[in-house]
């Protein structure tokens, strides 16, 4: 089984140690930095392998350098950002696998946040790894992609089982949940969620891991029933201040 550590860095971002308990293999997933994931390893007595990068935004590699110089790590990202991604070794595509220890990985083609964006889905494990393209309540900006590819990308994660965790890059929960109910002021689970979410970030806990099926059930851009209405909930969240 995967055991997941999430360690917080920078101002809300997430990086992940993904250990199988059986070997002893881990992953780092989208490092950010180098100093508190090798910590973290460290007091667990882990020995980091690899590294696994989702797109090629300086906050999901910017470690990768620093970690590789201290551990060796072989380091996998997206084919179609390999030249961005630094000491990569290992350029996968759609449909390709990792394998951390005894776990295994499908690679998921999410272009839209980034142009070659990908996802890592250890679908016996119950663990998603969707980087910056699926957020609690939110998705990723359109930076290199459209609301098209956003749409399909959404469906594609969407498409493994509901009970999937969800260990997203960032933590931008509430600022997604005060969006959310100003779309969909009606859906009663979502208004209960946005109270939770303030309840958890008020004390200073985590929103994340979350499930697909919290995202089926209130996130308005995997709910958005056409790429229009995807596209315009998108511009409306690039434009809001709440
Ligand atoms: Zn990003
Ligand atoms: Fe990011």
């Amino acid at each position: 089984m995967l055991e997941v550590v999430q360690i917080p860095v920078l101002s809300d971002n997430y990086v992940f140690l993904a250990h199988c308990s059986l070997t002893g293999a881990t992953a780092v997933i989208d490092p950010a930095v180098a100093e508190p994931v090798l910590e973290a390893a460290a007091a667990r007595g882990w020995k980091i392998s690899q590294i696994l990068n989702t797109h090629w935004h300086p906050d999901h590699v910017g470690g990768n350098a620093a970690i590789v110089a201290a551990t060796g790590a072989v380091v996998t990202g997206p084919a179609a950002e390999a030249a961005k991604i630094p000491e990569i070794s290992r350029a996968v595509t759609d449909g390709d696998t990792v394998r951390v220890g005894a776990s295994t990985g499908r690679v998921i083609d999410v272009a839209a946040h980034t142009a070659g964006h990908i996802a890592y889905a250890f679908e016996d494990d119950g663990v998603l790894f969707p980087g910056d393209t699926l957020f609690a309540l939110g998705c990723g900006r359109l930076f290199e992609g459209t609301a098209a590819q956003m749409h399909a990308a959404l469906g594609r994660l969407m498409a493994l089982a509901p009970e999937t965790r969800v260990y997203c890059a960032h933590e931008y929960t509430q600022s997604n949940a005060r969006f959310a109910v100003t779309v969909e002021p009606e859906n009663a689970a979502l208004m209960a969620r946005a109270a939770e979410i303030d309840r958890l970030r008020g004390d200073g806990v985590p929103t994340v891991p979350f499930t697909l099926a919290d995202e089926a059930a209130t996130n308005p851009f995997v709910r958005a029933e056409s790429v229009a209405e995807l596209a315009a909930r998108r511009a409306a969240k690039d434009a809001f201040r709440g």
